[in-house]
């Protein structure tokens, strides 16, 4: 008779997560045959010029290891697309890094720049990756509150002041803001400088929405603000600008110093990124139209799917920028957020995400977040149902 094996135990490094709200509200919409407007990712394709580039990329044999640092034509239009946009000229060779989507840029930056004990700023509706990532790095996320006010969600920068201490080493920011859709303006930038001037704290900025900003405002990217860009990880993700959420390819833009940190942990971490991939995207970023025409494209779905929402019993919430749109539900129902989120997905056959998920602490406050990167059809065929209620 054999012995039994010995179990063995691990202590979680990570115990209060579980599974992505993303992840539970897609599966329990495939359940339930819903219109899935929860996990941000578009239902249409790309463009096939992209897929040609890639495809010419396998062809034409650059399937082995790129360079660690990313292929040198990607990094190259990455830097020119900066430089025209926002102004500011990175070294491709020395400050642009190509990474496996925004996600793994995030989780380098701060694993290179957290140290045990420092402390991390967060803002709340908080992207759900920051802090299990700062929690693995062994930092401690401080997190402050979004107000909300008439005109949506606002940083409260007076409280991020407050928040700061000696031992902060990042404060983490994401203009366009998933999930509220508010977008940063000239006071929040006065802000932020005047919180981080004099001082040695980093900030990794999310800009993976820079393309999605409406009404012919513009995207505020830290690039623009040389004593901004002078101590940020700007990250960024071509998922989103390309209909491609699949293919996880991003970057990371910043000075030599970070990036050299940054490059120490990147190597070790996934070391390159898919080398076809990178040669298509080169090539396809010669043409700035497709992100240029990006803001427009949504603004149309945008006002499409408000248009529609009018109708219901939703209250809109400002969209400044991003493909998400939240409603207050209050004059619906007064479940939670989670729950409500369930039963829209189950009863009404529309799948969208609870805003509470996007908290340390649940905080209820009646609204939830729907993505309208859909086709048109899609969106209609959601509001037809929405319209039930
Ligand atoms: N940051 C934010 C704010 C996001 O919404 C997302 C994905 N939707 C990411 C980062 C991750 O991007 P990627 O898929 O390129 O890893
Ligand atoms: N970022 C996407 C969203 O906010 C989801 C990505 C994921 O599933 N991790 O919906």
């Amino acid at each position: 008779m054999q012995k039994p094996l010995p179990s063995v135990t691990l202590e979680s490094k990570l115990p209060h997560v579980g599974t992505t709200i993303f992840t539970v509200m897609s599966a329990l919409a495939v359940e339930k045959g819903a219109v899935n407007l929860g996990q941000g990712f578009p239902d249409f394709d790309c463009d096939p010029a992209l897929v040609d580039a890639v495809t010419a990329a396998m062809e034409h044999g650059f399937n082995q290891y790129p360079p660690m640092t990313g292929v040198p034509a990607l990094r190259e239009a990455i830097a020119a697309k900066i430089a025209q946009l926002y102004g500011h000229r990175y070294d491709a060779n020395a400050e642009i890094t190509v990474t496996a989507g925004a996600t793994q840029a995030l989780l380098t930056a701060i694993l290179c720049a957290v140290r045990q004990g420092d402390e991390v700023i967060v803002i709340e509706p908080v992207y759900d990756s920051y802090v299990p990532a700062i929690e693995l790095a062994g930092g401690k996320p401080v997190t402050v509150q979004m107000t909300l006010g008439p005109n949506g969600y606002a940083v409260p920068w007076d409280e991020v002041a407050k928040a700061v201490t000696p031992k902060t080493r990042l404060i983490m920011i994401n203009s366009p803001h998933n999930p509220t859709g508010t977008i940063f303006d000239e006071r929040d930038i006065a802000a932020l400088s005047d919180i981080v001037r004099g001082t040695d704290i980093l900030i990794v900025s999310d800009e993976v929405y820079e393309h999605m900003v409406f009404d012919g405002r513009r995207h505020d990217s830290m690039c623009r603000y040389p004593e901004l860009a002078a101590r940020s990880f700007v990250v960024s993700s071509f998922g989103k600008t390309y209909h491609v959420t699949g293919w996880k390819v991003g970057y990371v833009a910043a000075p030599a110093a970070l990036t050299a940190e940054f490059r120490k942990v990147h190597q070790f971490n996934v070391f390159t990124v898919n080398t076809p991939a990178q040669h298509g995207l080169a090539a396809y970023m010669q043409n700035p139209a497709p992100y240029l025409e990006l803001a427009g494209f949504y603004q149309h779905k945008r006002d499409l799917f408000r248009a529609g929402l009018e109708a219901t019993r939703f209250r809109l919430l400002p969209c400044d920028g991003t493909y998400f749109q939240c409603v207050d539900y209050s004059a619906i129902s007064s479940v939670p957020e989670a729950e409500f989120a369930k039963w829209l997905t189950s009863e009404i056959g529309v799948a969208a995400i609870p805003v509470s998920a996007f908290y340390g602490t649940p905080r209820e406050s009646g609204i939830v977040r729907f993505c309208f990167a859909k086709k048109d059809e899609t969106l209609q065929t959601a509001l037809k149902r929405l319209a039930t209620m």
